[in-house]
């Protein structure tokens, strides 16, 4: 696929997102989503072409409407249900063998298969706590809500217990990047 012209994401997002509805509600509930949607972002639940890249933009819009309808705890649900789905697919066989924030480092390495833009670096303090800062990305609060669970989730899957993961810079408070810190017992 071309580099896209707009900040873009991969659009297997979509299809996790319409799995994770079905899953965690029912059709009924899913029908109800998706009429709360813009068609052009209705259709690609079912229809997004997982390799395409779709404007991050849209994927902002998405995170607002599932937390709209489903309540602010469900990105949680979701997040939790699109790593154990990442988990089984292109990070499969990771986990059993590498400690958490190994995990964290090796899922952060694939970013840019997934996001068009942005840079993460990840710093060890030590076995429990690590340092994750991400350069040139700029576009929600939503979006680093998002980032952060995922953080917590993947340290969560490869055994860390009681993940916390604090936003301490925030591109949209100021500062030059976005950075978290990740600890866990
Ligand atoms: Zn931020």
């Amino acid at each position: 696929m071309p580099h896209p012209e707009v900040p873009s994401d991969r659009g297997e997002f979509y299809g996790a997102v319409a799995e994770w509805v079905l899953n965690a509600y029912d059709k009924d509930r899913y029908q109800r989503f998706k009429e709360t949607l813009h068609p052009q972002l209705a259709e690609r639940l079912e229809n997004a072409d997982p390799a395409e890249w779709y404007p991050v933009e849209d994927s902002r819009v998405m995170y607002e409407r599932i937390v709209a309808s489903f309540g602010k705890d469900s990105l949680v649900s979701f997040i939790r249900f699109y790593v154990s789905r990442a988990i089984h697919g292109f990070i499969r066989g990771l986990v059993s063998f590498i400690p958490p924030l190994g995990l964290a480092k090796r899922a952060l390495a694939l970013w840019n298969r997934f996001h068009s833009t942005g840079r993460p670096e990840i710093e060890m303090i030590d076995k429990n706590h690590g340092i994750i800062t991400l350069f040139d990305w700029d576009y929600s609060p939503i979006h680093c809500k998002v980032h952060a669970l995922w953080f917590a989730e993947l340290i969560r899957t490869a055994g860390g217990k009681n993940p916390v993961v604090e936003h301490t810079h925030c591109v949209h408070r100021g500062d030059e990047f976005c950075r978290w810190e990740v600890g866990f017992e």
